[in-house]
């Protein structure tokens, strides 16, 4: 009888007990929910559908953006340097479309506007006088330089513009860029393995044979970067008079052979492709050569970066292709040029100075001409003879009917300078933001003059 009791007051005990910890409990939790300092935005969930990419759109055209958004009324006059200032006067206009545009722009991209002041001791001054050519104007300037940083959100680019880096001095060349070019490019053809027939017993082939047209081959690389690696070769040796017909040749056979390895072995579906021009550019071989390849289910890094980055930024935007507003942003503040389908971009974070991107729903016609005005331009007209070039296609096994979400982009970067023994790029632009001294808007309007001479 008294175990019995014993043991119903141990289960009461044990019953309170319980309900006493669980209390404690629950206060911990209360205390804990309504002191911790914990972002409570919800998260957006992951939509699914991004809209396709596309390259028209109907809106206002960069004239109307200049006039009524950045209140700027001669293209001429449009400047990097004074880009805050079109972001500011759109930001206070009423239009509609002129809010929308910096929504998209503020949703991309950060821009700032900074001041690095310098003290010049005179006898330092003297020195800055002889390099700035006793420009006044220029001295004032570097006693306080502007630099306009503008940071891609999504792909983590960034441009730091400062157009005194223009005016730092350069030891100059005896010989001329041109005859330099000329020289190497003759000299190059006398044992070239490329050249005529000699391909058929200097190069390997891939393990399905080499694929061959009228005016370009496949040779498979000796030294393989990857499973699916292999050369574009065009039978004309030189790489800075290409036709159109010639360029036109070998990213046809590229597109042939993506599809011949990817009916081979179809988890391979990332279509992506380098062109080196001249030992500036790290080329091995003088004769043209592109090299393709077909990446497992992801592109290589930097690529994948920007398809990462691109999937990210329609999550954060209501399922809006990046790609679109891209275009956009560029088209409204007038740095696109319309090639029939595709347009080429000076874009706002280029890694140096002379990059310009090809933006395209698929790889044809136009983007070939595209790529050929915008060789003769920097060739004849910038006279600049090294380039690097970077490409990819949206991947094989996406369905085309509406279109992609990802664009054919290409990336273009002319290299310089070609006699000189310093490299272009340092270790600013490889390991912390490029830093570029030529505004953006020079650079368009000499790739738009270039274009339309040679349209006509
Ligand atoms: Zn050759």
């Amino acid at each position: 009888m008294t175990s019995t009791m014993h043991i119903r007051r141990d289960g009461i005990a044990y019953f309170f007990l319980i309900i006493l910890c669980f209390l404690v409990i629950l206060l911990f939790q209360h205390h804990y929910a309504s002191n911790q300092n914990v972002d409570q935005t919800p998260i957006k969930p992951i939509i699914k559908i991004t809209d396709k990419f596309r390259t028209h759109f109907n809106t206002h055209s960069s004239v109307w953006y200049r006039e009524k958004c950045f209140r700027n009324k001669h293209a001429d006059h449009l400047a990097i340097e004074n880009l805050p200032k079109y972001l500011q006067n759109a930001r206070a206009s009423t239009n509609e479309a002129c809010q929308k545009f910096v929504q998209k722009f503020d949703a991309l991209f950060r821009l700032e506007e900074i001041y690095g002041a310098l003290e010049i001791s005179p006898i330092y001054l003297k020195k800055i006088n002889a390099w700035l050519h006793n420009d006044e104007q220029l001295i004032e300037q570097i006693k306080k330089q502007r630099i306009i940083k503008i940071y891609n959100r999504y792909t983590h680019e960034e441009m730091l513009y400062n157009f005194m880096r223009s005016k730092r001095p350069q030891s100059k060349s005896e010989q001329s860029a041109q005859n330099y070019t000329l020289t190497l490019l003759e000299e190059s053809k006398k044992n070239c393995d490329f050249c005529g027939k000699n391909y058929l017993n200097s190069t390997a082939e891939d393990s399905f044979g080499r694929l061959e047209h009228r005016l370009s081959y496949t040779a498979a690389n000796t030294f393989k970067y990857d499973r699916w690696h292999t050369l574009i070769v065009s039978r004309n040796h030189d790489t800075l008079h290409l036709t159109e017909d010639e360029i036109s040749d070998m990213f046809e056979l590229s597109k042939e052979w993506f599809e011949k390895v990817y009916s081979i072995e179809s988890k391979y579906t990332c279509p992506e492709m380098i062109w080196d021009a001249m030992p500036k550019s790290g080329a091995s071989q003088m004769h043209t050569h592109l090299q393709v390849s077909l990446g497992f289910d992801i592109y290589y890094g930097n690529i994948e970066r920007t398809r990462q980055g691109a999937r990210f930024y329609a999550q954060m935007n209501d399922g809006r292709n990046y790609f679109n507003d891209y275009l956009h942003i560029h088209q409204a503040l007038e740095l696109t040029i319309p090639i029939g389908n595709v347009h080429i971009l000076v874009h706002l974070t280029p890694i140096k100075d002379l990059e310009v991107m090809v933006l395209g729903a698929s790889l044809e016609k136009d983007f070939y001409k595209a790529l050929y005005l915008i060789f003769r331009t920097f060739i004849d007209d910038l006279q600049e003879y090294s380039f690097s070039f970077g490409m990819f296609l949206p991947p094989l096994n996406e369905t085309s009917i509406n279109g992609h979400v990802m664009p054919v982009v290409c990336r273009l970067v002319f290299r310089n300078p070609i006699t000189n023994l310093r490299a272009d790029m340092n270790g600013l632009d490889l390991y912390t933001s490029s830093v570029v001294g030529k505004d953006r808007y020079v650079l368009y309007r000499q790739l738009k003059q270039g274009i339309l001479k040679r349209s006509k």
